[in-house]
């Protein structure tokens, strides 16, 4: 399978802004983004979405939540910012590498739709 966008930001064969990078898992700017902080979280590993995840990758799923948490505390988000996960394209995924959207910087109303 050919690496995914996400993939090939993190290796530098396409522009991407990297934010954060640590041996699990690396963070860029979303290229269109919907908060004035909007990052995305992203496994080194290539899991297409939470629904295909094993016992296995419970460790790293964690491990993204609480990276978002400190990139969060980098851009003085405090505890105002929203997390979120598209699981499938019928719930708005279109990025097919599991990714925890980092949204903050403005005050964000629920539910998102
Ligand atoms: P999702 O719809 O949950 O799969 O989220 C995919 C996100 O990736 C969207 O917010 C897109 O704006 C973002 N995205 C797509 N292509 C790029 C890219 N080349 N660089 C940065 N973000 C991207």
């Amino acid at each position: 399978m050919s690496d995914s966008i996400f993939t090939k930001i993190k290796n530098k064969e396409i522009p991407g802004n990297i934010v954060y990078e640590d041996d699990q898992c690396f963070a860029i700017e979303d290229i269109n983004p919907q908060a004035p902080v909007h990052i995305l979280i992203i496994p080194h590993k290539e899991i297409t979405k939470v629904s295909d995840t094993s016992s296995e990758d419970k460790d790293l799923l964690g491990h993204l939540l609480y990276v978002s948490k400190k990139i969060a505390d980098r851009y003085d988000l405090n505890d105002n910012y929203r997390l979120i996960i598209n699981n499938g394209a019928g719930a708005g995924q279109s990025v097919f590498h599991i990714h925890v959207h980092l949204m903050g910087g403005r005050s964000l109303e629920w539910p998102p739709g």
